[in-house]
């Protein structure tokens, strides 16, 4: 995708044309480019931290308890955004809080049984 780097409209130009044959923004009349690549859908983390806390039983498969914070990189924004996430068996509840650490601002909360979040399609059980 080539947009131009002064008005920012899309133009319908190969990214790997010589600067002396590109033509002037048809909105702007700037040569000036800008590339984009589509980015995944995936969430990028830069640094989290995991927890996962267990009673220490023979048995026990999945911990009672599970806490996940850190950045995640959204591709609606673009930015980095603190990400909390908890998991919490042992009372039935799941946490998950999005604050854009520039404004402070909540982006997302939910907070649910963990039986109601497991029913969603977001959070698919793996066999
Ligand atoms: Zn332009």
């Amino acid at each position: 995708m080539v947009k131009c780097n002064t008005c920012g409209s899309l133009l319908d130009e190969l990214p790997n044309i010589p600067l002396e044959e590109r033509l002037p923004c048809p909105s702007c009349g700037s040569k000036s480019r800008l590339y984009e690549k589509e980015l995944n859908a995936e969430v990028k983390v830069r640094s989290s931290l995991k927890l996962k806390a267990r009673h220490g039983q023979p048995g026990e498969v999945k911990p009672f308890l599970e806490l996940q914070t850190g950045d995640s990189l959204f591709k609606e924004t673009g930015e980095w955004n603190k990400r909390e996430k908890i998991e919490d068996r042992e009372n039935d509840r799941y946490v998950e809080h999005i604050v854009d650490p520039r404004t402070g601002e909540i982006l997302h909360h939910c907070e649910e049984s963990l039986r109601d979040h497991q029913g969603h399609g977001s959070a698919k059980r793996k066999k």
